[in-house]
């Protein structure tokens, strides 16, 4: 049982013996393309603590990469997955169907900032939620040509790798992908593509994709345009506030289905139930996943009923697309988001992120970026802040060194020079404010070298 309420290093060395021993034997039987972020062997999580094989205890600000919202092991959700597995694990929602696949379904269709009447469906991972999203766009609009941003992530599957940027190593030699997939630059107003500065730049990347529709696609080749409101892989780019409104717009204005993919910034992460709501948009279809199975692998795809009820039945869904105990799950993740306000927790977790990192970024200037929303808050480290050249080295070292220290921080951006924050919304203020004092000191070493 994990009995600290915060990190403690107790091997004499991180990893330690048991973690060691175990990355070898990963090494004889995983294949390598499955990354690890820092040799860390679990034995056991509560909260926002992980205790590793050797009895080493971390703060874990990457909650297996913003799944744990709710935090580790949380008695009612563990109770309610224990009380349905008593039931039934499986029966395939497409031979016996059950009440959880439906009263999830409710659920989704009451919180999604979509308008009108809505449908849902249940899939397994994000980027199946993606992969489901872009076939109903085409069917229901008749139309092909998907557009995504760049610096986007949407999964690794073939649309959805097709859609994510980043090539080496998502996409490097997998061809070929996707076809009647286009790119346009994102909002990312640090390095902004058309060297401009907001508002003074009149929203120059929303123009570009209203431009693009005339230079080099009619509208009627476009099914759909794809956007995570806050790019989670990508580095946490915030676009300004009138940004995904304007998209929304261009895409009402020429008959293109706007999907809105919420599977990283989705269920409080960003001090809102949705990061759509912090935007005013209104998506014809958004993607969920991650937090909502809260542990337990489930993705919803939920848009609006005309669009939803477009493909004929057998046309979507998979064997284990809606289990059971992971809809259950889901239903009990709404509950503890609701009743312990974990969105306010998200904002209160945010805060202090954001004090800590400001600071940070006055007295260190390899920090050339603090960004974020709510609790989905990351760093961008630059060589110099007038270039702006990545300074990814750092970042590594800067991870590998408050990992010794038992903090877990995790990179993002397609240059692999941010540090991201996806705390579990229940860390505690000593917690939090633990974790920036490790990355302090890590950024004051790292910078020295
Ligand atoms: N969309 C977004 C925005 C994501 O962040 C991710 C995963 N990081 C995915 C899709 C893919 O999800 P999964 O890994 O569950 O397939």
């Amino acid at each position: 049982m994990i009995t600290e309420n915060n990190a403690k290093i107790v091997s004499n060395t991180v990893p330690g013996p048991k973690a060691k021993e175990l990355l070898e034997r990963r090494t004889q039987a995983v294949a390598r393309g499955i990354s690890y972020n820092a040799v860390l062997f679990v034995q056991e999580a509560k909260g926002a603590l992980i205790k590793d094989v050797d009895d080493n205890v971390f703060v874990d600000f990457a909650a297996g990469i913003g799944v744990q919202n709710i935090g580790y092991s949380n008695e009612d959700y563990i109770n309610s997955v224990i009380e349905q597995v008593k039931k039934f694990t499986h029966t395939s929602i497409n031979i016996a169907m059950y009440e959880p696949y439906v009263a999830l379904a409710e659920l989704l269709i009451g919180i999604a900032p979509i308008n009108g009447e809505k449908r849902v469906m249940f899939a397994n991972s994000g980027a199946e939620a993606v992969e489901n999203a872009i076939k109903i766009a085409r069917q229901y609009t008749k139309k092909q040509g998907i557009v995504s941003l760049e610096c986007a992530f949407h999964g690794r599957t073939y649309a959805a790798m097709t859609l994510t940027s980043k090539v080496k190593p998502y996409k490097f030699e997998f061809g070929p992908l996707l076809s009647e997939c286009y790119k346009i630059p994102s909002a990312y107003c640090y390095r902004c593509p058309y060297k401009s500065k907001y508002p003074g730049c009149g929203l120059a990347c929303a123009e570009r994709f209203e431009t693009m529709l005339k230079g080099e696609l009619a509208p009627e080749m476009i099914a759909a345009f794809i956007a995570e409101p806050i790019q989670g892989e990508g580095g946490f780019i915030v676009p300004p506030k009138e940004y995904l409104a304007a998209m929304e717009a261009i895409c009402k204005k020429n008959g293109i289905v706007f999907i809105v993919d919420e599977v990283q910034s989705g269920f409080a992460r960003t001090g809102k139930l949705f990061a759509s709501e912090h935007f005013d948009i209104h998506p014809d279809i958004m993607t969920m996943a991650k937090a909502l199975g809260g542990g337990l692998p489930i993705s919803a795809v939920v848009g609006s009923k005309e669009i939803m009820d477009s493909p004929g039945p057998g046309q979507i869904g998979g064997t284990f697309c809606g289990n059971p105990v992971a809809c259950n799950a889901g239903m009990q993740v709404l509950k503890l988001i609701e009743e312990n306000r974990l969105d306010l927790k998200a904002q209160h977790i945010g805060e202090i992120l954001k004090r800590r990192l400001g600071q940070m970024q006055d007295q260190f200037p390899c920090i050339g970026d603090v960004r974020g929303l709510g609790a989905m808050v990351a760093v961008e480290f630059v060589k110099d802040r007038e270039t702006k050249e990545p300074y990814a080295d750092i970042t590594k070292k800067i991870i590998a060194y408050a990992f010794e220290r038992g903090v877990i921080l995790m990179n993002a951006g397609i240059f692999s020079n941010v540090i991201r924050f996806l705390p579990p919304l229940v860390m505690t203020d000593e917690q939090v404010n633990y974790g920036m004092d490790v990355l302090q000191e890590a950024i004051a070493a790292c910078c020295k070298e």
